[in-house]
């Protein structure tokens, strides 16, 4: 692939169910945080189960993510690396398979403005970056 169309349609989160946990990095934490006017403290006490090497959101029981909303992420501005670099992760961007296997749930591949796939890699290097014990 040298170039690939994407752009993210409105009000779509079909990408938010098909994530499994969604893993965050320190500076996801504060960020999240700041936006809905907590201490990074009390929001990782309610929100973030942490390990030894990783964070990630706790699941709630009746849906994907807390912060799923009807009309899409209640936390847009300030979400997870994760979920701000798909669908530019490693895993998927750099095999055209898995690129044409994920437009299967995400509507905005394929669509949108041409982007060049260097452009891509490096957001999917950033992917790389910020979940080091994903991708060792
Ligand atoms: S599935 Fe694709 S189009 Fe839908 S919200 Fe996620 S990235 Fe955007
Ligand atoms: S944080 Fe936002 S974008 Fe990420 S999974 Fe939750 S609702 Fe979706």
């Amino acid at each position: 692939m040298n170039a690939i169309r994407f752009t993210c349609q409105t009000g779509c989160t079909q990408c938010c169910d098909q994530k499994g946990n969604v893993y965050l990095t320190e500076a996801d934490l504060k960020r999240a945080a700041a936006f809905v006017g907590m201490t990074a403290a009390a929001f990782e006490a309610k929100y973030v189960y942490r390990t030894r090497h990783e964070m990630r959101f706790r699941k709630p029981r009746n849906k994907q993510c807390s912060f799923l909303e009807g009309h899409g992420c209640g936390i847009h501005p300030a979400k997870p690396t994760q979920c701000r670099t798909f669908p530019f992760w490693p895993e998927i961007v750099e095999r055209k398979e898995t690129w044409n296997r994920t437009a299967h749930y995400c509507p905005g591949i394929g669509k949108g403005p041409l982007i060049q796939i260097g452009t891509a890699m490096e957001t999917a290097e950033e992917q790389r970056r910020a979940y080091p014990e994903m991708y060792k």
